[in-house]
């Protein structure tokens, strides 16, 4: 929520967000300074939380002290995880071996934060997960963001204990990703939003926003042919697994 798109109405696109069921969300941030940003919306919005991180196609403005930087941000206690981080070779927008030095930074940094993290992938899911293993990022676990990989990567994924996270593309008629989903067991999958991008239907080519990840969730129940209820409350439990956040008492929630 971050992007300029929500500048008009940010305030109204995470109360609807709310109404629309989802407990809480993620910002996640894809470089240093979106991370200062997130860090901020989340202290703003009791039910927001941040992520820190940089999208690989910024790796190559990583340096010592945007390193040191994210560092002293992740010790924000808003921060429930690292990320984006990954490999992105569709567009190489940074040369593929300052994306593979970076990623594994950012796995070093989210093992001394014991935080989760936020993998983005795309066009590399065998390099990436070669990477994930070499630096054990079991220790810390994470999930894949809009996943896209193949049966063999979900479950080379799922070894290590990562979550497989799914948005609009499963609304998508189309799409490869809704065959994949509905053959995966519902404990590791998470639902996300990843607005303003990958609207689902029927709103797709308009922007995005988190509360149309009740049209994700439709769409999975549909596809997996379970009762919608039971999709909502296990991925619902599955992100509060992930991020490590628990179900606040009534009076807990937005104390900050
Ligand atoms: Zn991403």
């Amino acid at each position: 929520m971050l992007s300029r798109q929500f500048d008009a109405d940010r305030a109204s696109v995470i109360q609807r967000a709310l109404k629309a069921g989802n407990e809480f969300l993620v910002e996640v941030a894809t470089d240093a300074p979106a991370s200062e940003r997130a860090i901020g919306l989340a202290k703003d919005f009791g039910e927001v939380y941040a992520s820190v991180g940089v999208h690989p196609h910024d790796a190559k403005t990583v340096d010592k002290s945007v390193l040191a930087r994210l560092e002293e941000l992740a010790d924000d206690a808003r921060v429930v995880a690292i990320g984006e981080a990954g490999l992105d070779f569709y567009r190489n927008l940074s040369p593929p071996d300052v994306q593979k030095t970076v990623f594994a930074q950012l796995i070093a940094l989210a093992k001394r934060k014991k935080l989760p993290l936020i993998i983005h992938i795309r066009n590399a899911y065998r390099e990436a997960l070669e990477i994930l293993e070499r630096e054990n990022a079991s220790d810390v676990g994470g999930v894949l963001h809009c996943f896209a990989g193949d049966a063999a990567s979900a479950d080379r994924a799922m070894q290590l204990g990562f979550f497989l996270g799914f948005g609009g593309t499963i609304t998508y008629e189309r799409s490869p990703s809704r065959q994949l989903v509905s053959t995966l067991p519902l404990e590791s999958v998470v639902l996300e939003t990843d607005c303003p991008y990958l609207t689902p239907e029927p709103h797709r080519g308009k922007r995005n926003e988190p509360a149309y990840v009740r049209l994700v969730l439709d769409a999975l129940a549909k596809l997996l042919r379970v009762p919608r209820d039971m999709v909502e409350e296990v991925t619902t439990q599955n992100a509060r697994e992930l991020f490590h956040i628990e179900q606040q008492s009534g009076c807990d929630r937005g104390a900050r």
